[in-house]
């Protein structure tokens, strides 16, 4: 019998490979499953138990799949180490059922961009590509309907514990900045670690694709005695001026903005010409891409003033690319739950570009202290229609009004989607209004 903990995204995606895989399984969830997932469950004939975890049972499975959000120290893991019972993670059960060439991208920004960006050149050049992992839909639950020649996933952290056989035939590591560290006893050096076991298990054949700036990085590659995998590092110096195709006959142009996915442009075009697709393929998907909501999104332009909603910047180094990538003066919106951050790292750009800031949250002090001497005009709301009315008294023709909060969302909203989401209806409110 497998056994799967936690009936979340993965959990569901883990059970119905099972099911289909003819795999005796139950799924066991400390709290109530959604219902979304529960009739799933159901109408799958996939027996499951909420609300506790019956311990006797579990003792006895032949294998637990576990669910990214659940830690070492959780009482059903315990029980099951004790027990003896092999422990892995829901991309560990996919990969052991696929034969798929896989493409795995992690990092602590540009995941998901990344990601998408890769999917989306193979796609339009015709490959039998699927997306999954941290993208929102299980890599489990794509295995489950259909075999794809090549998979595209994207992996937190979390998607990389417990996965002992899994090896990526293309591996990208975007970065590593501190992020999370509340799940690694605070310490950096075990997040980093989470995050290079998308390297383990790579064989020769394999290919590693990384950033060639990121400290933490090069010194844990340096540190592995890895088999001579194809290395590709990007610094700098290769994207800041622009993507170069090898062929002198193309232009390689993105509607991406910012020098940020400049870098995550550059390690995708890697991993298209690792799988060997021709320069003109990439030049093709590279142009069509538009990136996801919530990201740079380019909202509305509203009396001579663009506003952009980048609620996806949950961190520092986020909010750093935005500013960098800004080419007027910005009305910064800002603010939420902060995790610790540490803001210096974007103090000259602040000086250098911010006029006024707008701290939309309900915890505004981390913002005030770390700029209360830096910028002359800072206000402080709950309200995303008055923070989009105070921006738009301030700015003028010209100018940009940048939501980018550094924080993640939960003071105010339900994920940093709905913060989007509103934020974008805010502007576009005040767009029919001005018109
Ligand atoms: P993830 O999936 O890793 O969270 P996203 O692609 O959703 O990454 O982007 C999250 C945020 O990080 C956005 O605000 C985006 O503009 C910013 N970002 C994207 N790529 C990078 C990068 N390479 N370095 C730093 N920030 C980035």
């Amino acid at each position: 019998m497998i056994v799967i903990i936690g009936a979340g995204e993965s959990g569901i995606g883990a059970a119905l490979l099972a099911k289909k895989l003819d795999q005796p399984v139950y799924v066991t969830d400390v709290g109530v499953i959604k219902e979304k997932y529960k009739e799933e469950l159901i109408s799958n004939k996939i027996d499951f138990e909420e609300s506790g975890h019956d311990f006797d049972r579990l003792k006895n499975a032949k294998l637990a799949i576990v669910s990214p959000g659940i830690p070492d120290g959780a009482n059903p893991i315990k029980v099951l180490m004790e027990a003896g019972v092999e422990i892995i993670s829901e991309i560990e059960y996919g990969y052991r059922n696929t034969d798929a060439t896989i493409v795995a991208i992690t990092g602590s920004n540009g995941k998901t961009t990344t990601t998408g960006l890769i999917y989306h050149i193979l796609r339009d050049a015709e490959y039998d590509v699927a997306i999954g992992g941290n993208y929102g839909i299980a890599m489990c639950r794509v295995l489950a309907s259909r075999q794809p020649e090549y998979f595209v996933l994207e992996l937190s952290s979390f998607q990389l514990e417990k996965v002992n056989t899994f090896r990526a035939d293309i591996a990208i590591i975007l970065n590593v900045t501190p992020d999370h560290l509340d799940r690694y006893e605070y310490n950096m050096d075990l997040y980093v670690k989470a995050k290079m076991n998308i390297v383990n298990n790579q064989t020769i054949e394999n290919m590693i694709i990384y950033n060639g700036d990121d400290r933490y990085i090069q010194s844990n590659l340096d540190k592995r005695n890895l088999p001579s995998t194809r290395r590709i590092s990007l610094s700098t110096k290769d994207y800041n001026s622009g993507l170069v195709s090898t062929d002198t006959n193309l232009v390689f142009q993105t509607q991406l903005k910012g020098v940020h996915n400049l870098f995550n442009a550059s390690c995708a075009i890697a991993a298209c010409r690792g799988i060997g697709l021709s320069e003109i393929q990439i030049a093709f998907g590279l142009a069509t891409f538009t990136n996801m909501a919530h990201r740079m999104e380019s909202i509305a332009v509203i009396k001579g003033v663009q506003y952009i909603n980048d609620s996806k910047a949950t961190n520092v180094d986020a909010v750093f690319y935005a500013l960098d990538a800004m080419t007027t003066p910005v009305i910064w919106i800002a603010g939420g739950i902060d995790k610790g951050n540490d803001y210096t790292q974007i103090d000259q750009l602040v000086k250098k570009k911010v006029k006024a800031l707008i701290c939309m949250t309900a915890y505004p002090e981390p913002l005030t202290t770390a700029f209360g001497g830096v910028i002359e005009e800072i206000l402080i709301t709950e309200n995303v229609d008055e923070a989009i009315r105070v921006a738009a008294h301030y700015a003028e023709d010209g100018d940009t009004v940048l939501l980018s909060p550094a924080c993640a969302s939960f003071d105010l909203f339900n994920n940093y989607m709905d913060r989007g989401e509103r934020f974008r209806d805010a502007a576009l409110r005040l767009l029919v209004e001005q018109n």
